[in-house]
């Protein structure tokens, strides 16, 4: 039996998503025969409980163990928390150190992705096209010159929080009057914040993965929210979200879709991804296409994108998911 630990939740923002998340992981791994899953959920502090309530500590060598002392032999964790501390690295830090395997990208190639300024200057330095930006880093007026300077030039601007996901502390602003109110509720979210030219554009996905020796990156799906708004929270994962999902994007040319995917794998190899990736990309009204952002660990939710676009690709997730865990173990 390889005794495998689904933690979900987090400190996060996401901690509603990433249980939702874990229930699907949970479902693709119940018929296996061969992996005996347990699962907690980590609180704000960093408490794991199981759906008893019983409470857990992993240890450093390699165990987790209840208050009582009981203990279980960990070997394969699967961090399925979106934002902090598992899309963030933190907590593969601690399984690094402890030397546990684990689903899902390294502590450094989390910690650029889950940081869009950083995917940024990666994606630029790398030659690869992303969508117009600049950075705060404090509320200073030399600073809030720089986002009215951009508010005129672009007309309309995305104002982001450097580090969350779910459209959590993404704004958009057209107004003047609301650029500094804006600014300062991302402040509140994140050390720095990125302002991005407002494109219209189509909005692209493609789920990477390595299946067994291959690097797969399937066709592009796209997200089209409702023509009033953006693809927000409530888009994403509400009940009566009007966002419509298509695991296949329809009327991209050859190149487009050639370019989209070869980005993808570009990306996956030089940003050193780990099994799973969701990267997303803008196609503009004008037919530019930017890379959005890398998502390390994306939503595997009943709405989500990434098990659907595998799935039609031709992998089952059941087997990809147990695939990697089995060969974590022979390594
Ligand atoms: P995820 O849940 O995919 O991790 P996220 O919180 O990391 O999302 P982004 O993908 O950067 O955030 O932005 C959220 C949404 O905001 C996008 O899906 C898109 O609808 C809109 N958006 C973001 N940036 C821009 C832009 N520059 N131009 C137009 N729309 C944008
Ligand atoms: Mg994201
Ligand atoms: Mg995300
Ligand atoms: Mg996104």
């Amino acid at each position: 039996m390889i005794n495998t630990l689904l933690i979900c939740g987090g400190g996060g923002s996401e901690h509603e998503v990433s249980l939702r998340t874990a229930d699907f992981i949970e479902e693709q791994l119940a018929e296996s025969e061969d992996i005996d899953l347990m699962r907690v959920e980590m609180d704000a502090s960093g408490c794991l409980t199981d759906k008893d309530g019983r409470v857990y500590h992993i240890f450093y060598d390699g165990k987790i163990r209840d208050e009582a002392g009981s203990a279980w032999d960990v070997d394969y964790v699967i961090p399925a928390i979106h934002g902090y501390p598992g899309e963030t690295g933190d907590l593969q830090s601690q399984l690094e150190m402890f030397g546990i395997p684990y689903f899902g990208s390294a502590p450094e190639a989390s910690k650029i992705c889950f940081n869009k300024i950083k995917t940024k200057m990666w994606l630029s330095a790398l030659g690869i096209d992303n969508t117009p930006y600049l950075f705060l880093h404090s509320l200073e007026a030399e600073e809030l010159d720089k986002a009215h300077a951009a508010l005129e030039a672009w007309e309309a601007v995305f104002i982001k929080a450097s580090n969350q996901g779910s459209s959590v502390g993404c704004f958009k602003v057209t107004r003047r009057e609301d650029l500094h109110g804006t600014i300062e509720e991302a402040f509140t979210l994140s050390p720095y914040v990125l302002i991005e030219k407002a494109l219209n554009a189509r909005e692209l996905e493609v789920a990477v993965y390595t299946f067994g020796e291959e690097l797969i990156a399937t066709l592009p799906g796209e997200v089209r929210a409702p023509s009033d708004t953006f693809y927000t929270y409530k888009e994403k994962y509400a009940t009566g979200s009007r966002a419509e999902t298509f695991i296949e994007a329809e009327g991209l040319n050859k190149e487009q879709q050639a370019w989209i995917r070869d980005v993808s794998i570009r990306t996956f190899k030089a940003l050193k991804l780990k099994d799973l990736s969701r990267i997303d990309f803008f196609l503009t009204d004008e037919g530019e296409l930017y890379l959005n952002e890398v998502n390390t660990f994306p939503g595997m939710t009943p709405k989500s994108m990434f098990p659907k676009m595998m799935e039609n690709h031709g992998h089952n997730f059941t087997e990809y998911l147990t695939g990697l865990i089995r060969s974590s173990q022979s390594d």
